[in-house]
């Protein structure tokens, strides 16, 4: 008769854990997943036109994966995308991680600038619950929409305990990237994001996910940078380097107030003699100088062909010039030396 009420009890508990959903909220910001166009084989659509309940109830079964609640950040191509709304973003998710029962954040954006996104809510977020950027690069009129299935699989990574303590990662197309290791190579292909250097955290297919790696650098929770307090940040500027590159580019942006200047390096971060010239003349007046490099893969390294102690210089080590120039913003928050703004551009 015990063992009988036992294994009632075992079956009660059972299927109370069953029914047990996580919680997630999405936040919307707009892009190309909530984009329409007036026909399905049109390549010209308009971006941010639907909004987030729209989006959820096109995906029915998306509400057995979680209990899901939507709130509409912005709604815009995220061409438009500013440092304003990743304030908002990062401070409406900071609020939501403080009252706590939340199992995982979704955040709806356009493809365009997700990288500088992913990676200043990496950086600034202090949480081990997922967030999970998610885009389309079909709009949701268009024939074989990608939108639905990747928001399904954003919301099955979101509310996987195994995506605990992964970081800000980026869903599309089956692929779970970090981050700190995607970056977009296609400006139409729907598989358009890579990790070229770390290769992916896992994979979602369907809803089912496999993880097969952490992040390597520093983020969420070991963080040191916040944003909490932050109205604007400091004006850093990207120039991109390539034959004869006019050098005067590099003086304007110090005579416009930028504080940190990012070079889109050719090669190992490089620049022709006039560009290093006017580096130097920008450092000399306090600007920080970050050398990286237009290539898609690869680092940059701390004095390989440029003498970077000598001339005040920081290498972007695997930062592209987009993510260089978001590290470099939260890093001027604070006064710090050449050797810690190095070291910071290693650890993160
Ligand atoms: N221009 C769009 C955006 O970034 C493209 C996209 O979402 O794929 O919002």
């Amino acid at each position: 008769m015990r063992s009988k009420i036992t294994i009632l009890l075992i079956l009660v508990s059972m299927g109370s854990f069953a029914q047990k959903k996580a919680n997630v909220v999405i936040l919307a910001t707009g892009g190309t997943i909530a984009g329409a166009a007036s026909t399905g084989v049109q390549s010209g659509y308009t971006s941010g036109q639907v909004t987030i309940d729209a989006m959820v109830n096109a995906v029915p079964d998306i509400t057995k994966l979680a209990n899901i609640k939507g709130e509409q950040i912005s709604n815009v191509g995220s061409q438009d995308m500013s440092f304003e709304i990743m304030l908002k973003l990062a401070k409406r998710i900071a609020e939501l991680t403080q009252q706590g029962g939340l199992d995982g954040i979704v955040i709806t954006h356009g493809t365009d600038t997700m990288e500088e996104t992913a990676y200043f809510l990496n950086l600034v977020c202090k949480t081990d619950i997922p967030i999970v950027l998610v885009g389309s690069m079909r709009p949701s009129t268009a024939v074989s929409a990608d939108g639905p299935l990747n928001l399904y699989n954003a919301v099955a990574v979101a509310a996987d305990p195994n995506a605990k303590k992964r970081g800000v990662m980026l869903v599309m197309n089956d692929w779970i990237h970090s981050a700190q290791s995607l970056t977009k190579v296609s400006t139409t292909a729907v598989q358009t994001f890579m990790s070229p250097l770390n290769g992916l955290i896992g994979i979602s297919n369907y809803g089912t996910n496999e993880f097969y790696r952490f992040p390597f650098n520093k983020y969420g929770s070991q963080s040191e940078f916040s944003v909490d307090n932050v109205a604007k940040l400091p004006r850093v500027d990207i120039i991109y380097a390539d034959v004869d590159l006019p050098a005067d580019l590099i003086d304007a942006s110090v005579e416009k107030g930028a504080k940190g200047i990012v070079i889109a390096g050719v090669g190992n971060g490089n620049m022709n003699k006039a560009g290093m010239e006017a580096c130097e003349r920008a450092v000399k007046k306090g600007v920080v100088v970050v050398r990286s490099s237009r290539v898609v893969t690869g680092n940059v390294g701390r004095n390989v062909e440029v003498d970077d102690d000598k001339m005040g210089f920081v290498a972007s080590y695997d930062h592209n010039p987009q993510k260089s120039r978001i590290l470099l913003s939260v890093a001027l928050l604070k006064q710090r030396s050449n050797a810690d703004m190095q070291k910071i551009f290693y650890e993160y």
